[in-house]
């Protein structure tokens, strides 16, 4: 094997893809049963059409050079996040207040979600190149030019080169790399995780009745359960939806998910009306349960934006033999799609390159 990447999230598929092109023969390992690691989304039980997302939803392709050049290469559609009519502004006095609510400059999003990143890089992978389910637990050198990753079943895959792309703290806490340097598993361990500890919501209803009262299907509250909300429906209102954060801290959200969903729609109802009160589905998605993507530590401290970490994430280790490449190890949009991208990108091409820094 040439290369094995550990993790098939974003930057895990296009570290794969990219090398998969250039002729490597490459292996990807995923903890989960589901790829695509913080991007995921809802679909219809019935066509499994895509309907809304779980995970990421905007990018900003006027200012990220990197997402936009692969939604061309990969033939993807985007649209501009509705954001007509007021939004609702709750805990600002003793009313809600509807007033227009800029701050969304260049936002877009993709038809079919971030999760056609996923499909169509993951179609361009030979089935067997990728395997779910199949959690890693050590990383070990094996002589002077091979690298053995031990995965939980007990198998031991042996490569030229690895990639690991899995959250930093997740890789800290659960994969054995008795080689790292103490500042390396320093770093991963100081590396928050971003949008780990959140939990997001998706209403979805028959049609995008707030709308018709000329509002945005927007909401920032001071007051919660939800912190802000947006307009989720697809491209031509269809299906109608909204999204929303939650503020309650993750132990709450976990005491009690039913009261939770009561408040929400409590909630919605103030900004949006009566027909709020019935969506056909609520879903909560609690991103702080994932052992896959979240910590201890993540969820110990506050949710803060990575910074730029240190340059030793980006560089190789073990002779060039091991990178690291998930959205916060990147120079540029750490923690978002397109630190994902060009984080996967970067790592890729430094390994074909079989450059040592
Ligand atoms: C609710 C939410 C909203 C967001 N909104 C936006 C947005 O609007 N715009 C934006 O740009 N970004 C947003 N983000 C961030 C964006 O989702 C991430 O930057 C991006 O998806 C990270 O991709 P990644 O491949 O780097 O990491 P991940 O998606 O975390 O992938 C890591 C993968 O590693 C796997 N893994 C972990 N441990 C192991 C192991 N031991 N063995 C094998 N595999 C393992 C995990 O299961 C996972 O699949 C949001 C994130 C969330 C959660």
């Amino acid at each position: 094997m040439d290369v094995v990447i550990i993790g098939a999230g974003l930057a895990g598929l296009t570290a794969a893809t990219v090398l998969r092109d250039a002729g490597a023969d490459v292996l990807l390992l995923e903890a989960h049963a589901r790829i695509g690691g913080r991007i995921q989304a809802i679909r219809a039980p019935d066509t499994n059409q895509y309907l809304a997302d779980l995970g990421p939803t905007w990018v900003w392709p006027k200012y990220q050079p990197v997402v936009a050049r692969w939604i061309r290469s990969l033939g993807l559609a985007t649209f501009e996040q509705f954001n007509e009519g007021d939004a609702v502004i709750l805990g600002y006095g003793p009313a809600p207040l509807r007033q227009p609510l800029p701050g969304q400059n260049g936002m877009v999003r993709i038809v079919g979600g971030p999760t056609a990143f996923i499909d169509a890089l993951s179609n361009r992978m030979d089935a067997a190149g990728i395997r779910a389910s199949a959690p890693v637990i050590g990383i070990h050198e094996d002589g002077p030019a091979q690298v053995s990753v031990y995965l939980a079943s007990g198998e031991i895959v042996s490569a030229g080169r690895v990639i690991v792309s899995t959250p930093l703290r997740v890789a800290a806490a659960g994969i054995d790399m008795p080689w790292a340097p103490p500042p390396l598993s320093e770093a991963m361990r100081r590396t928050p995780t971003w949008m780990s500890t959140h939990a997001k919501v998706v209403a979805l209803y028959d049609r995008p009745f707030w709308r018709d009262k000329g509002l945005a299907g927007r909401i920032a509250s001071r007051s919660g359960p939800l912190v802000e909300a947006h307009d989720h429906s697809g491209a031509s209102g269809h299906p109608a939806a909204l999204f929303g954060f939650v503020g309650w801290p993750p132990d709450m959200r976990r005491k009690d998910p039913q009261g939770l969903k009561q408040a929400i729609l409590r909630q919605l109802t103030e900004c949006f009306g009566p027909p709020a009160a019935h969506p056909i589905d609520l879903i909560v998605q609690d991103w702080a349960t994932h052992s896959n993507i979240v910590t201890e530590s993540d969820l110990s401290q506050p949710a803060n934006h990575p910074d730029i970490g240190p340059a030793l994430l980006r560089q190789a280790h073990l002779d060039g033999r091991v990178r690291f490449a998930v959205s916060e190890v990147s120079e540029t949009s750490p923690g978002l799609i397109e630190g994902a991208l060009a984080a996967g990108e970067k790592a890729a091409l430094d390994s074909l390159g079989n450059r040592t820094s």
